[in-house]
C-alpha cells in the first residue's frame, strides 16, 4: 500500500510537468495570395497543441484569432493576408515554455491570374464518367501499400481492383479520339477503409490523394496531360460525409463535428423534403442529419470550423490542380445553408465555374429547386449552377421499353422536356443514361443496342451537357452480376494480362465497334456544332411512337428523328412544316447520306435520324 502512494506521488508530478506536444498536421497545407477573400482558417491538430503560444513572423501575413476547443489537441487559427503580401514561406511557431514544441513551414504562394477566369464545362462538352479503381491499372506497385488496410482482390466484385490514375493517364488519347471532351473521375482522395474502399465515397483524408491511385502530383500531372489535349477534368467531391476510418474520428474537434444520434440512425434519404412546403420537422431533421451509411459518418456543416474547412479544402483542390468543374456528391443531403455558402464562395473565387449537384429526385421542379438563380418560394438559392437530369434518365428507361401510349413510350422524353419551365438554365443540365450508381442503360434495355443508340442520339442531341459511363461505348453490361460492384466492371484491357483489350478495335468484337463507331461519329460531330450546343429547341408531339425534334440557331438547323417502333416507317414531314418549310435537304449524320427531297422520310425500326438541314 505503502508502494502504492510513493509511486502515485512520484508519477503525478511528472503527468503534469512533462506533458507530451506533438504537431501532426496544419490544413490547408498552403494558400495562395490574390484570392477576393484575403483570409483563411488553418486547423492545426497534434496532441495538446492548444496549449502552446502559436506565433508567425511574416510581413503581411498575420493572426487575427486564435480558437482553442475543450478538446486540447486542436487549434483554429484565423490568419489574413495583406494586399502587396509577397509569396514565400511563412513559419508558424508553437512554443511552450520559450520552447519550441512545433514549426510548421506554411507557402504562401502566388494565384495564377489566369485561375479566376478559367472556363469551366458548359453545354459544348460531352463528360466521360469512369471510375479511378475500375478504369486501367497504369502501375500495379501501387495495388497492395502497408498501411492501407484493404488489399488489392480483383476477384472481389466489391473489392479494390487496383486502377488507378497512371490508368488513366494511360488512356488519354483513347478518350479524345473516342471524341469526349471532359472526364468525370469518382472520388480520388484517401479511402482508408477497410470494406468498399474502391468506390471512394469514404474519404479518410481530404487533403490526400489514396496512394493507391497515386500522389497529389499525380492528380496534378493527369489535371496538366487532359488539358494539354484540349480536354477538362471534373472532381467528385463529397461534403456530407466522411468515411469512418477518417483520421478525425478518433479524435473529434468537438462532439457537435458530426451528426450524433444515440444509436445508428439512417438517412431516409428522400431529397424531397428539403423543398417539400409540407414538410414534417422529423422528416427534415431525419433526411439531413441522418447518416447514409454506417461507415459514412455525417458531417454537421452548421459547426462553423467544419463549414469553413470543407468550403476552403474545395477551393484548394480547385486552385492547387486546376479541375475544370466539381461533381458534388449527395448535395441535398447537407445543411442547404452550408452548401448555398460553399457555392457562393467558390462562384466569388471562379466566377465561371460549373458545378452538377446530384440531386436525386426524379420530378423536375424538385431538381429545379437546386439550381442556382431558381427563383424559389422560399427565398432560397443553391448557388449551384448545374443538376443532374435524374427525370429525363427516368423516362429514358422506360421510354424505350413500355408499349406506346396516350402516356407512356417515347412520349415520356417530351413530357419531362415539357417542364423545362422550373429550370431558370435548362441547357446547363446534365444528361445522361445511367452512371455509377444504377444499372447500365444496356442492362436495362434487355441488352437491345438499338435501344442504348437511340438514346445516345438523343443524349447527345437534346439540350443540357452529355454525360456518358465508361464502357457504354464497348457494350460493357452488368449481366447476371448483381450489385454496384459490378454495375462498375473492370475496363476490359486496363489490366496487363486481360484476355480482351477493348481499348483497341481489334480486340473489340463486331457489335463492340458499331456501338464505338456509332458514338465517335456522333461524338466528333457534336463537338463543332455550336447548333447543339447553344441552340434553341422545338419539339412536336411524339405520334405513332415518332418523336421528332429541331436544335437551331440563325445560322443552323438539326433534325432529329427517333422511330420507337418495330417496323421502319415512312414520314410525311408536312407536319413540320412550320419549321421545315424553308429547308430543300439535308446530311443525315450517323450513316452519312445525303437526303435531297424532306418530303418524306424512311427511318428503320428502333433507330434516330440526325440530319443538318439544307436550305
Ligand atoms: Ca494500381
Amino acid at each position: 500500500m505503502k508502494r502504492c502512494i510513493l509511486l502515485f506521488l512520484i508519477l503525478i508530478p511528472c503527468a503534469i510537468f512533462s506533458q507530451e506536444i506533438k504537431l501532426e498536421r496544419v490544413e490547408p497545407p498552403n494558400w495562395w495570395i490574390g484570392f477576393k477573400n484575403p483570409e483563411i482558417q488553418l486547423l492545426v491538430y497534434g496532441k495538446n497543441i492548444a496549449s502552446t503560444t502559436v506565433s508567425v513572423d511574416y510581413p503581411g501575413f498575420v493572426i487575427k484569432k486564435i480558437h482553442k476547443l475543450k478538446n486540447p489537441d486542436y487549434l483554429f487559427l484565423d490568419m489574413a493576408i495583406s494586399p502587396g503580401t509577397k509569396p514565400g514561406i511563412a513559419v508558424i511557431q508553437f512554443k511552450s515554455k520559450d520552447k519550441i514544441a512545433g514549426r510548421y513551414l506554411f507557402e504562401l504562394k502566388t494565384r495564377a491570374k489566369e485561375s479566376s477566369q478559367r472556363q469551366s464545362f458548359t453545354p459544348s462538352d460531352v463528360i466521360y464518367l469512369l471510375m479511378p479503381d475500375r478504369f486501367a491499372n497504369g502501375d500495379t506497385t501501387n495495388d497492395d501499400l502497408p498501411g492501407m488496410v484493404e488489399k488489392v482482390n480483383r476477384s472481389n466484385t466489391d473489392g479494390r481492383h487496383g486502377g488507378d490514375l497512371k490508368g488513366i493517364a494511360d488512356h488519354l488519347d483513347y478518350l479524345r479520339d473516342l471524341g469526349v471532351t471532359t472526364i468525370w473521375i469518382n472520388p480520388f482522395l484517401e479511402n482508408n477503409q477497410l470494406k468498399y474502399s474502391y468506390h471512394g465515397y469514404s474519404i479518410t483524408d481530404y487533403y490526400k490523394t489514396d496512394p493507391r491511385f497515386g500522389t497529389n502530383e499525380d492528380y496534378v500531372k493527369l489535371s496538366n496531360a487532359i488539358h494539354k489535349r484540349g480536354m477538362k477534368l471534373i472532381m467528385d467531391q463529397v461534403l456530407n460525409h466522411c468515411g469512418s476510418n477518417h483520421w478525425w474520428m478518433n479524435d473529434l474537434p468537438s462532439p457537435d463535428w458530426i451528426n450524433e444520434w444515440p444509436e445508428f440512425t439512417r438517412s431516409n434519404y428522400r431529397s424531397g423534403t428539403v423543398s417539400d412546403p409540407y414538410v414534417s420537422s422529423i422528416d427534415s431533421n431525419l433526411f439531413v442529419r441522418g447518416w447514409f451509411d454506417k461507415t459514412m459518418p455525417d458531417l454537421n456543416q452548421r459547426n462553423p470550423y467544419l463549414k469553413k474547412y470543407l468550403i476552403q479544402n474545395s477551393i484548394w483542390w480547385i486552385e492547387y490542380a486546376g479541375p475544370d468543374g466539381i461533381r458534388e456528391d449527395t448535395h441535398p443531403y447537407p445543411f442547404k445553408d452550408f452548401t448555398s455558402e460553399w457555392g457562393k464562395r467558390i462562384l466569388t473565387e471562379y466566377p465561371d465555374f460549373n458545378i452538377v449537384g446530384e440531386c436525386w429526385v426524379n420530378y423536375p421542379a424538385t431538381v429545379a429547386y437546386w439550381q442556382k438563380d431558381a427563383g424559389n418560394k422560399d427565398g432560397f438559392n443553391s448557388n449551384l449552377p448545374s443538376v443532374f437530369d435524374f427525370p429525363l434518365h427516368d423516362a429514358l428507361i422506360k421510354a424505350f421499353t413500355e408499349p406506346e401510349g396516350w402516356d407512356t413510350g417515347i412520349l415520356r422524353l417530351y413530357e419531362i422536356l415539357s417542364q423545362d419551365l422550373s429550370y431558370p438554365n435548362p441547357s446547363n443540365i446534365v444528361v445522361f443514361a445511367d452512371n455509377h450508381d444504377v444499372n447500365r442503360f444496356l442492362d436495362t434495355q434487355k441488352d437491345d443496342i438499338r435501344k442504348l443508340k437511340m438514346a445516345m442520339a438523343f443524349l447527345l442531341t437534346t439540350r443540357g451537357i452529355p454525360q456518358i459511363y465508361y464502357g457504354t461505348e464497348i457494350l460493357l453490361t452488368t449481366g447476371a452480376d448483381k450489385g454496384h460492384g459490378s454495375i462498375r466492371k473492370d475496363f476490359p484491357g486496363g489490366w496487363a494480362g486481360d484476355p480482351l483489350n477493348k481499348f483497341i478495335s481489334g480486340g473489340r468484337d463486331q457489335q463492340e465497334n458499331e456501338m464505338y463507331d456509332y458514338l465517335h461519329t456522333l461524338l466528333q460531330w457534336r463537338k463543332s456544332n455550336e447548333v447543339i450546343h447553344s441552340g434553341k429547341l422545338r419539339h412536336f408531339i411524339p405520334e405513332d411512337g415518332i418523336y421528332t425534334y429541331f436544335r437551331y440557331n440563325s445560322k443552323d438547323a438539326v433534325m432529329v428523328i427517333l422511330n420507337n417502333n418495330e417496323e421502319p416507317r415512312k414520314i410525311d414531314t408536312k407536319r413540320y412544316n412550320e419549321f421545315l418549310g424553308k429547308y430543300k435537304s439535308g446530311t443525315e449524320i450517323i450513316a452519312g447520306r445525303e437526303i435531297n427531297d424532306l418530303t418524306f422520310l424512311n427511318i428503320p425500326a428502333k433507330s434516330a435520324l440526325v440530319i443538318e438541314l439544307k436550305k
